[in-house]
């Protein structure tokens, strides 16, 4: 899926793959700069100095990884499961064996190719959602960080029981977007017990993500345009649903991060 729709994607969301964030309804931050709070959101949670080892996992594009990467000095590795995009961020000015700063390979968060305690910090934006088995991604995460290290992960999550409409509604964009079952902020915290970690913080900011739905869904309906009638017509349908989907009250947000002792 995201050999296919990584442009259009990134297009939407300001260059990165994943929901912005608004201080408060008053907060008219344009969504590359929402998004771009998001990935700092996350940074700031993993307490980075500079020349630690960092893994992305999920990398998308490679945005946040080389942003991450410049503003704290540390060498950042992305891997996702879609070659495409680990052509396009390996392809970025910033990436690269020789730049010292971010890297990218394709591998599954499932079964990452590292071994052990390989690195300082890892982050998983947007990411661990998509996995089949989420309990084997974190404990893969727990695997190749180190003692000390820090986890921190961000993604959309269900909080409570939905309606049959809701329920369409979210299984709509589910397929639209190839994720399994949800789960809610518990599931990722037994996840991450379960794998050794200690959960430190939860932080929900559903609210503060939700308008990301809608503006993404505008943004897609702009872009139709440029495509033929068949796809533009899919694109309309896919917008629908991401509209419909951010505005299902039960649908939140969650920063974990979690430490291994
Ligand atoms: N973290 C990026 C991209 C988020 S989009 C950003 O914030 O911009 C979701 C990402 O998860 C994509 O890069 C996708 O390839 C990756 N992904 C999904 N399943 C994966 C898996 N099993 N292993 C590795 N990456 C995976």
């Amino acid at each position: 899926m995201y050999d296919q729709s990584t442009a259009l994607l990134s297009e939407v969301m300001g260059g990165n793959i994943h929901l912005g964030y608004w201080r408060s309804d008053e907060d008219h931050a344009p969504v590359e700069q929402a998004t771009d709070t998001l990935t700092d959101m996350v940074a700031e949670r993993l307490a980075l100095t500079p020349g630690l080892r960092v893994l992305d996992i999920g990398c998308g594009s490679g945005k946040p990884a080389v942003r991450i990467a410049g503003l704290h000095d540390v060498h950042v590795t992305g891997v996702t499961i879609s070659a495409q995009q680990a052509a396009v961020a390996g392809a970025r000015p910033e990436a690269g064996e020789n730049s010292g700063q971010a890297a990218f390979r394709q591998a599954d968060g499932m079964d990452l190719p590292f071994a052990d305690v390989t690195f300082d910090r890892i982050y998983a934006i947007e990411s661990f959602l998509h996995m089949s088995d989420r309990a084997k991604a974190i404990a893969e995460a727990a695997r190749v960080l180190r003692p000390g290290g820090v986890l921190v992960t961000a993604n959309p999550y269900q909080q409570g029981e939905l309606n049959a409409r809701e329920a369409e509604i979210v299984a709509a964009n589910r397929r639209l977007f190839r994720i399994p079952p949800l789960g809610d902020a518990d599931d990722y915290v037994a996840h991450m017990d379960k794998a050794g970690l200690e959960v430190v913080e939860v932080l929900d900011i559903g609210e503060n993500v939700r308008r990301s739905h809608a503006l993404a869904a505008a943004a897609v309906r702009q872009a139709r345009g440029t495509f033929d009638d068949a796809f533009a017509e899919q694109l309309s349908e896919a917008a629908d649903i991401i509209e419909r989907f951010g505005a299902v009250p039960q649908i939140g947000y969650g920063i974990i991060v979690a430490r291994k002792p």
